[in-house]
């Protein structure tokens, strides 16, 4: 029997080349069925081949017998007091992700994980302290994308897509473009690509090969300390690249008319929340095009690190805007489910938790 494949991890293109191949033998198989297949899977969003009306009984079987359709189930859904929710949603193979949704007056966001814990170890983020589990694959990124969805209430629809969930998006560099490329299509999700950001640590060969790709998203960096010192300490990629490497490859960073680089900032008490620190962020920044979200860190029982006062908080943002920064204060959305910046983890304890609700789930089903 052949191995069913998930129809997810396919590029329009794949598909269509799939869909050639096939043609060969079986004449009644064409390359633009692709755009269909694709206009039901993430316009119409159907779970089954069979609900696909405008293809033929043929077309149909072929697919069934080749591929399956993947979904992500939501093991958990915490809603916040300003109305973000944290979703926790279970994978095949019993591993668990965090995506976040957040929304805005005028649109909506969803925060998606590229994988499942993180192997950069950032000293201020949780989910640095799981390590490094597995990447996601293509059909994990976007089912993120599609279960937050499923929830909204009709007319609403997200607008904005962030990769900054569990993860370092460009260690896994091919199925984030496959799924940027699925998110972008046309015929696909049709998101536009100014409404996608992509968040980095500072991977710099990554980022020089980001530049050059035909899909253009937004790119942010996470930058934290303006000091080799500091940010070594917060972030231990900065020992591979330092902020010098770093800036040089900001400033060489094709940026598309009317486009910044994104820089995150941090801010933690007494560590990087004096004007010094917003001094030293102008000087390093310097002629780029750029714009940094403040992030006051959320005070965590299970970190070192304390928030900073609102006051400093907006002592740091005030000298910026009034050196003519673009500098938004981030309140942190979702700070009392543990889903604002920093805070996404599946513990250990958490993901048998979740094994042992699924199992009385299944046992419930099987009665
Ligand atoms: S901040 Fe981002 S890159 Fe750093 S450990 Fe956390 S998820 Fe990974």
């Amino acid at each position: 029997m052949t191995k069913l494949y998930n129809i997810k991890n396919l590029t329009r293109h794949n598909l269509r080349e799939w869909m050639n191949k096939k043609a060969k033998t079986k004449t009644q198989v064409q390359a633009f069925r692709a755009d269909q297949i694709f206009y039901w899977l993430y316009q119409q969003r159907v779970g089954s081949f069979a609900e696909m009306h405008n293809l033929g009984k043929g077309m149909r079987k072929l697919l069934e017998e080749n591929f399956w359709i993947s979904s992500l189930k939501k093991s958990e859904k915490l809603h916040s007091r300003d109305g973000s929710i944290k979703y926790r949603l279970l994978l095949e193979d019993g591993k668990n992700i965090e995506s976040v949704f957040m929304p805005h007056t005028s649109h909506n966001t969803v925060c998606i994980s590229s994988q499942v814990g993180c192997g950069m170890g950032c000293d201020f983020c949780m989910t640095g302290t799981m390590g490094l589990v597995r990447n996601l694959k293509t059909s994990e990124i976007i089912d993120q994308v599609l279960a937050v969805s499923e929830d909204l209430p009709a007319g609403k629809k997200l607008r904005n897509i962030v990769f900054m969930g569990m993860g370092e998006p460009f260690h896994n560099y091919q199925n984030l473009m496959q799924a940027l490329e699925i998110l972008t299509d046309e015929h696909g999700f049709n998101f536009s690509q100014r409404r996608i950001t992509v968040s980095t640590s500072g991977l710099l060969p990554k980022i020089r090969r980001f530049g050059k790709e035909n899909i253009k998203p937004n790119l942010a960096i996470s930058l934290n300390g303006v000091t080799d010192e500091i940010r070594s300490r917060l972030m231990p990629v900065n020992n591979a690249y330092n902020l010098e490497q770093l800036m040089k490859v900001c400033r060489e960073f094709p940026l598309e008319s009317r486009r910044r680089i994104t820089f995150e900032y941090i801010l933690i008490r007494d560590l990087t929340d004096s004007i010094e620190d917003a001094k030293g962020l102008i000087r390093l920044l310097h002629g780029l095009k750029f714009k940094i979200n403040l992030i006051p860190y959320n005070s965590d029982p299970r970190n070192k690190y304390q928030a900073p006062s609102q006051k400093q908080a907006r002592k740091f943002q005030k000298y910026l805007l009034d050196h003519d920064v673009v500098a938004p204060l981030r309140i942190s959305k979702g700070q009392d489910i543990h889903g604002a910046c920093g805070q996404l983890v599946v513990t250990e304890k958490q993901r048998s938790q979740v094994g042992e609700k699924n199992k009385t789930i299944a046992n419930v089903m099987e009665c």
